[in-house]
């Protein structure tokens, strides 16, 4: 193969793009994790992480992916047969639901069509009939990444007050953590799980569990067994700066660049660059008039955009068109939506520049590919953002 000059596309919604500060810092030499330089890094990340959370709580960050994030949300807070709430938005609701049951708990899984995040009618009706307080935890993916679709916390939050009901709140923020605003403290969440590779621009490889006072109090008494995961030893060591085992050192060097640049950019406006982003990209696919998968504009995500293929089948063919001409990684379909759809990453270490490159990607890829589409794309978002 021939070298692909120029920078590849990353467009898929996670892992995204890091910026070069952010590398420089993963390719520092690695130093002793019991030593006193390392003590000063791991005290700056584990509280400069809080403020992207919105919390004053603690923080855990641990060596892994989101998954393990989940788990160790799961077993710290919880006991075998315990029932647990939880909503069919997509494929990453659809997984942590498979991880819950093997774990042992009971889930009530409520069934969704994949186009709308979790109605907060539906969470209020679900725990005002369950008197007996048999339900022990809500959980619920902020950003369904296989989706985008967004759903809408604080009135989930609101709707459980409602009921005047004691379950904890988890919430999954592993696609919108660092991109779109979210409230950890303000919304009474209970246990905030998170990971590096989406709006914090790293690589894979730090998972983040923000915990409450109530999520604490809970792990006192909760039962599912838990060695790694156990939040009770990271926090004791994390006291002093330290962690119980061997640190990803270098993630966190980058976690610190990382959390500079968003404060630098500030929060509000990082935020406000995803919806204007999301916005921009929505007018493209109206314009291409192509389906957005995503049928309620109050759950649009600013993160990533789901396009349904014309035909609902084929996305695979044209996204490795797109890939081969153009060295763009666009997102594929999961689960029940694959090949039916792709997904366009707008998330992270973008600008105004990089997403009308996305898209003009996208658009010669339909003509490449023979996608049916009407033309101008492109020239809609450009407008958009030009007028903005
Ligand atoms: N939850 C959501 C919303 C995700 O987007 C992902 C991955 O993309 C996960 C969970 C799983 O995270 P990981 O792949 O880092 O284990």
């Amino acid at each position: 193969m021939s070298y692909p000059s120029g920078r590849h596309f990353l467009q898929i919604p996670g892992p995204t793009n890091v910026p070069e500060q952010v590398l420089r810092e993963l390719a520092k030499p690695t130093i002793d994790h019991r030593g006193p330089e390392f003590k000063a890094l791991a005290l700056e990340v584990l509280n400069g992480v809080k403020p992207v959370f919105k919390t004053k709580s603690p923080v855990v960050i641990f060596a892994s992916s989101g998954t393990g994030a989940w788990e160790a949300g799961l077993v710290n807070t919880l006991s075998p047969g315990d029932k647990v709430l939880m909503f069919e938005t997509g494929h990453f609701a659809t997984l942590w639901k498979n991880m819950a049951l093997r774990l042992g708990l009971e889930v009530d899984f409520v069934s969704g069509d994949w186009r709308h995040g979790v109605d907060p009618a539906v969470v209020e009706a679900k725990l005002a009939e369950d008197k007996g307080h048999k339900i022990k935890s809500v959980n619920v993916v902020h950003n369904e990444t296989s989706t985008g679709v967004t759903s809408r916390i604080g009135a989930i939050r609101k709707a459980i007050d409602k009921t005047g009901h004691p379950a904890l709140f988890m919430v999954d923020t592993i696609s919108s953590l660092g991109s779109i605003d979210y409230c950890h403290d303000e919304w009474g969440v209970d246990v905030t799980v998170g990971c590096s590779q989406k709006g914090l621009m790293l690589p894979p490889g730090l998972g983040f569990n923000a915990i409450s006072a109530k999520a604490l109090a809970a792990a006192k008494t909760a039962k599912l067994p838990r060695s790694y995961w156990g939040w009770e030893e990271q926090l004791a060591s994390n006291q002093g700066g330290f962690f119980p085992s061997s640190p990803a050192t270098n993630l966190l060097y980058g976690l610190r660049e990382a959390l500079h640049l968003l404060a630098e950019e500030g929060l509000d406006n990082v935020f406000a660059r995803h919806i204007r982003h999301g916005e921009a990209t929505r007018r493209a696919v109206r314009t291409w008039g192509l389906e957005i998968l995503c049928l309620n504009p109050e759950e649009y995500s600013p993160v990533l955009t789901t396009v349904v293929m014309p035909g609902d089948k084929g996305a695979d063919a044209y996204r490795n068109v797109v890939l081969e001409k153009f060295n763009m990684s666009l997102g594929s379909g999961l689960g029940i939506l694959k090949d039916r759809v792709f997904r366009i990453g707008h998330l992270g270490d973008f600008n105004d520049l990089s997403l009308i490159g996305t898209l003009g990607g996208v658009e010669m890829g339909f003509a490449l590919a023979g996608v049916s589409h009407k033309k101008g794309g492109v020239m809609a978002a450009m407008e958009y953002l030009a007028g903005q």
